[in-house]
């Protein structure tokens, strides 16, 4: 698996920095953003450390879908109502332009009852 040491994801995959999980099987960990924009607000990673959607070839189509699938789970155990009044966002900021500050492959996912903190 590929791992970044210098990396704040890959240090709280291997424990280094504390987080609050959510969620974590072989191939991903869901955690609590430490900074939420919104009632409900984590994200999920794969623990292996690709940089962003950007670094990613056909060799991940299959890990992709499975993060999609486990997005709607994860967002309603998190306390997210079910659509279509309730609902959640998912984000994920590629590159500099795109707004991306941690470089390591994550998926914002953002709900509860507005208005929320930001966005
Ligand atoms: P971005 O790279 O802009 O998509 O966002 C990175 C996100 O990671 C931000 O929302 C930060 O609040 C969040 N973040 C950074 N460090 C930590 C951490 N140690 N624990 C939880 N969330 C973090
Ligand atoms: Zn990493």
């Amino acid at each position: 698996m590929h791992t970044d040491p210098s990396c704040v994801f890959c240090k709280i995959v291997a424990g280094q920095i504390p987080s609050r999980k959510l969620y974590e099987d072989d191939e991903f960990l869901a955690f609590h953003d430490i900074a939420p924009w919104a009632p409900v607000h984590f994200l999920i990673i794969p623990k292996a450390h690709w940089v962003s959607m950007a670094d990613l070839s056909p060799a991940q189509e299959a890990m992709m879908g499975r993060l999609m699938m486990l997005a709607p789970r994860l967002a309603l155990e998190a306390g997210c109502r079910p659509g279509p009044e309730g609902g959640f966002r998912m984000v994920c900021n590629t590159g500099a332009e795109g707004g991306q500050e941690v470089l390591h492959l994550h998926w914002h996912v953002m709900g509860g009852p507005r208005p929320w903190a930001r966005g």
